[in-house]
Formats: structure tokens, sequence, C-alpha cells
């Protein structure tokens, strides 16, 4: 892979923000950058059965910081997807009677792969989604880290044996592989939210099929090229890339396929409601982990360095686009003025904006331009009911979104009803620990959430009175292997990573031997 174009962060910066002429001069710079096609792990083909395969069609990827189309991919369908399908069911029969240890040395070479190309995988992933070069290779070792510690738990799947109520008896508990698996994954970690279900999936004896979201194919297919280099045999992952007019029908297969025993999904609550209504005439097992609306919360007794610290890492991180992003922040009377003016420099002295493979860049664009029109109409819906934009506030150029800082924000805003997915903090003040812990459990959503406090007694209580299913106490930043995954009420269903995540991918099997004579 070519270096990329070194373009003036500034000057670009400069440009994206100026008018209509600045602007398309920001447009030519920007699209100085580009992929090189010689990318080692560039890979345009789907994986099934252990080949790579063509489809009728092709659909570009698309760099979302220019508009550039960086590859083409082949377009998967239904017919692709049912052979993958099959491919899956087929290596099922061997791969379910290979040992826990033959599964954890195949997932720990694939490990060690990962880490030994990061390089190219993170700009892979820069290229594609648009995340800062940093953030991608920081994803990598977190993607990786799923492929470590799974390789790991295989060793440790065990069943149990139970005391009997009668003599004769004895009983086993046996906990035995799903089946094949579908997996459906978002463009936002590309590389981790595949890795953290197919870790688990393989270690437990699974097969798998990826499908990956439209925006991000190449680092699922990146994945395979590694896999196969690792050995993983022949229908034991699969990915079937597909453009979005496909999905659908690529979905309805990897949904509804009677040889298809689970589906795991990441991505909207919407989309999660759709594949659990198709998965439900087959009666499949389901993994959601669906979407956030984390609130952060300052209390007056806080330290003030801290909060503001973990508000910028757990906003900002690949520019507001991650389920775990805090989403509404609720600060304390006693110390809301110091908190906003203090966020307020930090934004100012370690946000820059611009192209996600330059080194200083921290605000990658969106991942479309309709991303950032949804940015911006929860700013002008919160500006015209009395909110203050202190800093930010508008679109730049292409999916370029001004990290906004915004005050006096009510809970009538929309940025306060509904997930922002973007570098917006909308700050509501709050008097007494009850109204906040009423506005944050207000959502239908769980899934993160995050509080500063230093009264030992408000941080039992408030730690277990949140209605999520993760909680940052004084800290911004949860995302870890050993830790469980995932969220509560709307949230989703079922835990990835940590010591339960292979769980969802295994039954236990009651085997009762009776007729035994003392
Ligand atoms: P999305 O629109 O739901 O897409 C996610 C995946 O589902 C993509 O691969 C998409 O394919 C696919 N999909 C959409 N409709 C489908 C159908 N009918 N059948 C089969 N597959 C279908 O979500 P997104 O915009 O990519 O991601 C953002 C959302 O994900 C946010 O709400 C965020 O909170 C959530 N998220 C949650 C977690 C978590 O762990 N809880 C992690 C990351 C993101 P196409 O790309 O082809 O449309």
């Amino acid at each position: 892979m070519s270096a990329v174009c070194a373009l003036g962060t500034r000057r670009l910066l400069r440009q994206l923000r100026s008018g209509p002429p600045a602007a398309a001069a920001a447009a030519a710079m920007l699209r100085r950058y580009s992929l090189d096609v010689s990318a080692p792990l560039l890979r345009t083909q789907g994986y099934v059965d252990g080949r790579w395969v063509s489809a009728a069609s092709a659909f570009p990827v698309l760099d979302p910081a220019t508009g550039q189309e960086i590859a083409r991919v082949s377009d998967c369908g239904p017919a692709e997807a049912k052979q993958a399908v099959d491919a899956a069911y087929t290596a099922f029969q061997s791969w379910k009677r290979s040992t826990a240890k033959e599964r954890s040395v195949l997932l720990r070479k694939w490990f060690d792969l990962l880490l030994l190309h990061k390089e190219d995988l993170a700009k892979l992933i820069t290229f594609e989604c648009g995340k800062p070069l940093r953030e991608s290779l920081g994803e990598v070792a977190y993607s990786a880290s799923f492929l470590e510690w799974f390789s790991e738990e295989a060793r440790r799947v065990y069943g149990d044996l139970v005391p009997a109520p009668a003599k004769d008896r004895k009983i086993l508990l046996l906990k035995q592989p799903v089946g094949v698996a579908s997996i459906i994954t978002p463009w936002n970690f590309p590389s981790a939210m595949i890795t953290r279900k197919v870790g688990a999936a393989l270690a437990a004896g699974c097969t798998v099929v990826v499908k990956p979201a439209e925006d991000t194919p190449l680092s699922a297919l990146a994945l395979a090229e590694l896999a196969e280099q690792a050995g993983i045999p022949a229908g034991v992952f699969n990915v079937v890339p597909c453009s979005r007019e496909k999905t659908p029908s690529v979905g309805e297969v990897l949904c509804t396929d009677p040889l298809v025993a689970k589906i795991s999904f990441t991505g909207s609550t919407a989309t999660g409601k759709v594949l659990l209504k198709m998965a439900a005439d087959t009666v499949k097992k389901a993994s959601m982990e669906l979407g956030g609306h984390a609130p952060f919360i300052v209390f007056d007794s806080a330290d003030l360095d801290k909060a503001v610290g973990g508000a910028m890492a757990s906003k900002f991180r690949n520019s507001g686009q991650t389920c775990v992003c805090s989403n509404r922040f609720l600060v304390q009377s006693g110390i809301y003025d110091r908190f906003v003016e203090r966020l307020g420099q930090a934004m100012d002295a370690e946000l820059r904006v611009g192209h996600g493979s330059e080194p200083d860049t921290t605000q990658g664009p969106l991942i479309n331009t309709k991303a950032a029109e949804k940015v911006v109409q929860q700013i002008s819906d919160a500006v015209s009911q009395g909110a203050k934009v202190l800093k930010g506030g508008k679109r730049l150029h292409g999916s370029f979104m001004e990290p906004t800082l915004l005050a006096d924000v009510t809970t009538d805003m929309l940025c306060t009803k509904e997930e922002t997915f973007g570098p917006l903090v909308p700050v509501i003040r709050f008097n007494t620990e009850e109204e906040a812990l009423a506005v944050a459990n207000a959502a239908n959503v769980g899934l993160a959430g995050y509080f500063y406090s230093q009264d030992v007694s408000q941080i039992w209580r408030v730690a277990e009175e949140l209605e999520v299913g993760m909680v940052g106490v004084n800290e911004g930043l949860l995302s870890t292997p050993e830790a469980s995954f995932g969220g509560v009420k709307q949230s989703g269903l079922g835990r990835e990573g940590s010591k339960y995540g292979i769980d969802e991918y295994l039954e236990v099997k009651y085997m009762c031997f009776g007729g035994l004579k003392a």
C-alpha cells in the first residue's frame, strides 16, 4: 500500500470550514488520498468454502472522506449465501469433532497473523470507514484480542456432573456447539465486531457465514485471507459481501435457512427487530447487539479533570460513531459551568478534523452524508428549542462534521431522545440524583452508561440503578475481551466477550445414565 499524500491538516480544515470555492478546493485535496490497489490484504471476492468466489456483478466501496471508489467487491446474492450456508453446514460435521485444543491452536495462529498484518488491516479500515489510523490500529489490536481470548476460552468449555436424586443414576450436562451461525455486522467496527462473534463461535465448535456491512466489506475479506493463512479449514469461516440492494435477500437466506441454527447481529435496533422476526419461523437462537443512548452523568463530587477526560474519550472515538459513545450528558448544577467550560477547552485542544490517514487527525468523516445530516437535524432542533451552541454546530465538506458542544439542553430535544452517532455533546443540567437517574433510565434502550462521582455510597447506588448492560464508574472506556459486552431493554439479547460470550454458541445437553448398579 502506498503512503497517502501528506497534506496540511490545518489548511484542509480551514478549507473544509469555508464557503463553496474553498470547499471545492478541500474536495480536490481530499481526492489525493488513495488506497493502493496492491495492498497486501485487499481482497474483492466473496470467500465461500475456502475459495474466493466472484458474483455476477460488483459494488463500489467508497472512502467516506472523499467519496472516491477504493475497490469494487463481488456483490453476492442469495445463491452465494446459500452456498456459504451449505458449506458451513458440511464443515460443521467435522469442525464440531475437532478437539478444543485444535481449535484453540488455529485461533491463536489467526491472532498472530492479525498482529503481524496490523498496519495493512488498519489502513483498509481507515479507508473504508474513515476512522483515524491510530484508532484503526487500536481496532485491530482489539479485534485480535478476541481471537486470543477465545483461543484460550475454547479449552475451558466444561460441562457438569450433577448429583443425581436416585442411586442408580448419573446426570451429566454436556456443552455442544449449536451449529451454523449467521453473523451480520455493522460498519463502525468492521473487524472487531466480526472477531468478537467469530472467535466465540469457532471456539465453541460452530461454523459461520459472515455478511459484513456494504460500506466495509474489505476488512471482513482481509480477515478471511488471514483465516486461510492460519489454516482454518474450508467452510468454517465464510464471507458473503453484498450491496445494500442485495442485503434483504441475502439476509433472508441467513435468517431463515433451516441449516442455520443461530443468528448473531450487531447494528441498529430497527434492523435487529426485522432479523428476529425472520428467524422466529425456524426458532433460531439469536444474539443481538443493538443501538444505545448512553448517559454520561457528572455529579457535583466528581473529579473534574477525570470527568472531562472520560467525556472526551467516550464521546469522540470514531467521531462519535460507536454504540457505547456517550450520547446525553447530564451534569449536576454545582459543577455544570466548570464542566462545560473545561470540556470546550479540551475539544479545542485535542480534536483535529481531517482524513483518517493523516497522523494528527482525531476526527474523520462520518460514514456518509445522511449520517452528517442527522447530526445537523438534531442540532437545529435543539437550537430551535433554546439550546446554545458553544462549539462547532456546522456540517463541513461532504460528511465531515464539526465537533459540537450544546449547552442548556432539555429532555424535549431530539438529541436527548435518539441515538446521534456523531460528534455532538448535548449537556443537560440536573439538580438531584433521582432526577438524573429518571432521565437516564427513561430510554427504551440500555447499552452503556457512565458516571463520575467520588461519593462511595452514591457510586454503589447509581451503578446498581442504571438500566444498562455496562457501566463506567469514573471511566469512559469500557470495552475489553475479558468483560461482558451487551445491553438491556431494546439494546439487545445476549453477551459477547468474557467467559459468557462462548455460551451464546453452545447448547447444554442433559444425559441421564440410568439403571446403574452400586
Ligand atoms: P444497520 O443499518 O442495522 O446495519 C447493520 C448490518 O445489518 C449491516 O451489515 C446491514 O447491511 C445489515 N442489514 C440491514 N438490513 C438488513 C436485512 N434486512 N437483512 C440482513 N441484514 C441487514 O446498522 P448500522 O447503521 O450499520 O450501524 C449503526 C447501529 O449499530 C447503531 O444503532 C449502533 O448503536 C449499532 N451498533 C451496536 C453495537 C453493539 O454492540 N450493541 C455495536 C456497533 C453498532 P448493509 O450495510 O448492506 O445495509
